[in-house]
């Protein structure tokens, strides 16, 4: 599959002293649909273990469905869709799309404060894609079922009343257990070449970049799961005939580093027995040792541990809060953000690209004739435009809705 780059910045790789990577949906691709299938699966089975009808069993992961990004209103059960400034584009409640007049309705001026954290949850990793699913799910069953009433927070069932806050309550709660209870890492191990993706270019990559620099891996997940992942991902023919076990591709290996606090204040710092996977008790305040594993510390420490700061390190990582927008601001570090969806997004780019440039052509002709015209100027009532009627719009949103 080839790979595109996106800069935003010029970036001389010559420049860059140290790489460091995240694991999870950067080194480890998990494969999809079927990762997605087995979370939700997971979610659902517990949430009927802590007392929600049977009925919900009956899902199935859709993965047509949800995107990355989505947000969900905890007030009103509606997943959203909405741009960089909070306007809402999209609605959905259960799996039912609203109306213009009912997203008008229920989100004034067709915006939100997306920083609101009591109403707003952004769902924007990866990890939160069958979650995202889920709710339309519980929402489209609930709506349906004769035992509920809908109200316009919740359902009420006799002297119960389901708030969609108390729903979004129990599946954070839901997520967090099957990710923190390990069964969820227990059944990806069970079947490796079914849920993770092996790329042989991989140690290939690694070993290039170890020539270059030094290379360092900083994930949340714990020892003996990242072994295991990373063992799959690097046994294969080429590494296996060198005999090089993972672990040498890298000049520090720290699990468990709870980013994004990694990149602030951090944990104490521990050292990993390898045979075992637990932790020495103490912080390590050794020198650093070649092949040795962390556990917790901080972004300061692997900069002290390995010599290097700032822009000589260049960081790669899926999440853009705990991976890319911290490691920036805090320390100062270049970034890399991996994004799946670009390749998909790029497909149809590449399909769509003739009408996209009729589109912006005819954008550009619209700016240049409302260019001449003033705030009260009625003369343009319907302009013959490339054989289409456009209706003059109100003069406030002309421009806006025009682009
Ligand atoms: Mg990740």
């Amino acid at each position: 599959m080839p790979a595109w780059i996106f800069v935003n910045r010029s970036l001389a790789l010559g420049k860059i002293r140290c790489f460091g990577f995240d694991m999870d949906y950067t080194l480890a691709a998990y494969k999809s649909p079927a990762y997605e299938a087995l979370t939700f699966k997971l979610l659902l089975e517990r949430l009927v273990c802590i007392g929600y009808p049977h009925e919900i069993l009956r899902y199935t992961y859709d993965p047509t469905f949800p995107t990355r990004g989505l947000v969900f209103d905890a007030l009103y059960g509606k997943l959203l869709k909405v741009d960089s400034h909070g306007n809402v584009l999209l609605g959905a409640y259960g799996f039912t799309f609203l109306s213009e007049g009912e997203i008008w309705s229920f989100y004034p001026s067709k915006f939100i404060q997306r920083d609101d954290l009591q109403c707003f949850y952004i769902l924007n990793m990866l990890f939160n894609l069958p979650e995202t699913y889920l709710y339309a799910c519980l929402v489209d069953f609930f709506s349906g079922c004769s035992r509920y009433t809908n109200c316009d927070t919740g359902y009420q069932h006799g002297n119960l009343f389901m708030s969609f806050r108390s729903l979004f309550q129990d599946v954070t709660d839901d997520m967090n257990n099957i990710h923190q209870s390990g069964c969820l890492k227990e059944k990806t191990l069970e079947d490796l070449e079914k849920y993770v993706e092996k790329d042989p270019r991989l140690p290939i990559l690694l070993g290039k970049m170890k020539e270059a620099g030094k290379v360092f891996l900083a994930t949340n997940s714990s020892y003996n799961y990242t072994n295991a992942i990373m063992t799959y991902l690097f046994s294969i023919s080429e590494a296996e005939a060198s005999g090089r076990p993972w672990r040498s591709y890298f000049d520090l290996i720290v699990v468990d580093t709870q980013k994004p606090h990694f990149f602030a204040e951090g944990v104490v710092l521990r050292q990993v027995n390898t045979d075992s996977g637990k932790l020495y008790v103490g912080t390590y305040t050794g020198p650093h040792q070649h092949c040795v594993v962390y556990s917790g510390g901080s972004s300061d420490m692997v900069c002290e541990l390995l010599g290097v700061w700032g822009k000589d390190i260049l960081y790669i990582g899926d999440h853009i809060f705990g991976d890319i927008l911290k490691s920036k601001k805090r320390q100062g570090w270049r970034t890399c953000l991996v994004v799946p969806e670009l390749s998909w997004e790029l497909d149809i780019w590449a399909q769509e690209k003739e009408q996209l440039g009729e589109l912006k052509r005819l954008d550009t002709h619209l700016a240049d004739l409302y260019q001449h015209m003033d705030g009260s100027s009625c003369e343009l009532q319907v302009i013959n435009f490339t054989k289409r009627e456009i209706q003059p719009l109100p003069a406030k949103s002309r421009l806006s809705s025009a682009i």
